[in-house]
């Protein structure tokens, strides 16, 4: 557990974590960020390609698990579409929810890790837990505050190379 802004492992988008990557480092549940890291905030299902990935991952044995901040019904319906468990309101940074979804699918720490969009809740939540964090970028930022935040947050993602990328 540590007070960090800096993301273990930085990717472009959800469709770049691959089985393969989360088993050699041991990872069986990924708790997984809602708006603007599996969906725009627009509301949509899950796309085809997203049900494909998800596929991917749980015939690898990989759970999922969505924790998201949201205070509507979106998680829930979201999740009911995707077929997978969730909790809103989960107040990240906060930790909590993070480890509430961690004992409701009985893995610690070094089985888990956490894919969102923001630093200074999702990779801050997922570190103070001591979980892996993985940070990708925001599916859409037309909302000019969704703009101002990526800029601030834009130095702790560069601080990571991305993953897969020799040089950058
Ligand atoms: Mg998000």
């Amino acid at each position: 557990m540590s007070f960090s802004l800096i993301p273990n492992i930085r990717l472009n988008t959800v469709f770049d974590i691959k089985p393969d990557m989360l088993l050699r480092r041991n990872i069986r549940l990924l708790l997984l960020d809602l708006d603007n890291t599996l969906a725009p905030y627009s509301g949509q299902p899950p796309s085809d390609a997203l049900n494909a990935w998800k596929r991917e991952l749980e015939s690898n044995g990989i759970e999922l698990f969505i924790v998201s901040n949201t205070k509507t019904e979106r998680a829930g319906c979201f999740a009911e579409a995707f077929g997978v468990s969730y909790l809103n309101r989960a107040g990240k940074p906060s930790p909590k929810m993070l480890r509430k979804a961690m004992i409701l699918r009985s893995k610690n720490a070094d089985e888990t890790a956490l894919v969102g969009d923001q630093i200074f809740t999702d990779i801050l939540g997922a570190n103070l837990c001591g979980i892996t964090s993985i940070i990708v970028k925001p599916i859409r930022l037309k909302n000019p505050l969704f703009a101002l935040r990526y800029f601030i947050e834009k130095p702790f993602r560069l601080l990571r190379k991305r993953e897969g990328k020799k040089n950058e």
